[in-house]
């Protein structure tokens, strides 16, 4: 029997499921399948991710679609760009669409991520007022930033993607001033003191405002200005970069349960709940999805490419009839901006204070490699440990190499339960051409736990 499934978006999420499944087919057991996505935009497998890079002139936005609608319809995919689904029936297991068609299905997949939060303030409507979510905005913002008249920017958030923009406009001569509510940049993945050293790095490039907020931009049709409290500032692009919330208002209608983070609640198969039940037949994955932090063990969202990629896997066995499920979720993460990678996982110590969770933590300061080679570079390491136990749960790196391996590294150690003395006790590689003979994530640990 051919079993209909339909997967609602063509994000990191929806493209992820479908390239597994077609991975899946033609294994002589596979059930066969008659796969629809459909995705509102027009593009193919677009990577949201070099977003930042091709505005900062790595390559172009172009480079970034890595596949077209073709490559997936060549091998029999109902690949549907510029549909969107309006309505979803579970009882009668059809999707409605924009065009009025009904698609039934016997499996669907929702993966309809996430748009950006919008601060409701006056003139966000205005042109020259962007935000940076999709590919269509990404070439608007180059445009843009490719104009001649584009003098002064003014990026509202200090997350990651407004510090990789900013980086972006700084490069092309254009003065950047970035407004932050909280006291520093990446609140949500680094501790103020982590933060700080951030902060410090990038001070000769970007013109920081923290503590700030943005109450209006102002300008007849184009934005001019941008009023920061009682300040003034001139402002020919606007970038809103203040976060992203989970779209889930066709599931909602549909009467699927949305958690108190505000993504569709799932079990850990990654199906949905409606009422008391959980659907066997309609999953949810990516940014639109609640996940269960590893630590807190409370809900919370994690809107990575890297947690879509985890939770297509379960969702693509678990349709091709091999039981899977997703656990709960460290999201690590790791960026790069103007060279400096910064890198976080598990918990920073305000979410730990938040649950109550009594923490002993520790920071080093040291090299990447011996302190004779002349490439060396500084490394930074914060490490948090559980303090009855002395388990990791946390840990923060900035420095010029090694974040992305190190993070890696060390979401395996809290996975395992690692402790502060295993960390101490435990041999590691050493060639002074690549590392320290005493490496700073020891250096950490000790102090952290004074073993
Ligand atoms: C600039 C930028 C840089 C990033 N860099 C990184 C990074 O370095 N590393 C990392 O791990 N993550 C990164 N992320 C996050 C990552 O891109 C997202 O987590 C990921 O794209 C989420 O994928 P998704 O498919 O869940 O959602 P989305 O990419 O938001 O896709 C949602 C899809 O659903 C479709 N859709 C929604 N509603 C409907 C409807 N009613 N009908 C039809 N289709 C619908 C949309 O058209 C879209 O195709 C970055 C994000 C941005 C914006």
């Amino acid at each position: 029997m051919v079993k209909k499934v339909v997967i609602v978006g063509g994000g990191a999420a929806g493209i992820d499921v479908l390239e597994l499944l077609l991975r899946g087919k033609g294994a002589a057991d596979a059930e066969e399948l008659e796969i629809t996505l459909l995705k509102k935009e027009h593009e193919g497998f677009f990577s949201m991710c070099g977003l930042p890079f091709a505005l900062q002139g790595l390559y172009q936005i172009k480079d970034l679609d890595l596949f077209e609608p073709e490559f997936y319809r060549a091998q029999g995919i109902e690949f549907r760009t510029g549909t969107e689904v309006t309505r979803i029936n579970l009882e009668e297991r059809y999707v409605h669409l924009d065009s009025g068609e009904d698609l039934s299905y016997d499996e669907l997949v929702i993966a309809t991520g996430s748009r950006p939060f919008i601060p409701p303030i006056e003139g966000t409507d205005l042109e020259g007022v962007y935000t940076l979510n999709t590919r269509e905005d990404g070439e608007k913002v180059d445009a843009a930033l490719h104009a001649e008249e584009t003098r002064n920017a003014v990026i509202i958030g200090a997350g990651w993607i407004g510090l990789q923009a900013a980086v972006a406009f700084s490069k092309r001569g254009i003065t950047t001033r970035v407004v932050e509510k909280l006291p520093y940049p990446l609140p949500a993945i680094l501790d103020a003191d982590i933060a700080s050293l951030v902060k410090k790095r990038l001070d000769k490039e970007i013109t920081f405002m923290f503590g700030r907020t943005v109450r209006a931009l102002r300008g007849a049709r184009h934005v001019k200005s941008v009023l920061v409290d009682n300040e003034e500032f001139p402002a020919d692009i606007v970038l809103i970069s203040a976060g992203v919330r989970p779209n889930v208002d066709l599931a909602r209608a549909a009467g699927i349960a949305i958690g108190e983070s505000g993504g569709i609640v799932t079990d850990p198969a990654l199906r949905v709940k409606k009422g008391n039940l959980y659907l066997a037949n309609v999953y949810a994955l990516g940014d639109c999805l609640e996940v269960i932090d590893a630590v807190t063990h409370h809900p919370r969202l994690s809107q990575l490419a890297s947690t879509a990629l985890i939770q297509a896997r379960v969702v693509a066995n678990n349709i091709r009839g091999i039981s899977s499920s997703y656990g709960p979720c460290l999201s690590p993460t790791v960026a790069t901006i103007s060279g400096l990678q910064i890198g976080s996982v598990g918990v920073i110590t305000e979410v730990a204070r938040r649950y109550g969770i009594p923490l002993k933590s520790g920071s080093a300061v040291k090299y990447t490699r011996a302190r004779f080679f002349p490439d060396r570079k500084l490394i930074v390491a914060k490490l948090l440990f559980e303090a009855r136990s002395q388990r990791l749960i946390g840990a923060q790196l900035i420095s010029e190499e090694t974040v992305a391996e190190r993070i890696n590294e060390l979401t395996l150690a809290i996975r395992a339960g690692i402790t502060a003395r295993d960390i101490w006790m435990r041999e590691r590689c050493f060639d002074p051409s690549l590392t320290m003979v005493e490496d700073v994530l020891v250096d950490a640990a000790l102090k952290a736990c004074h073993l």
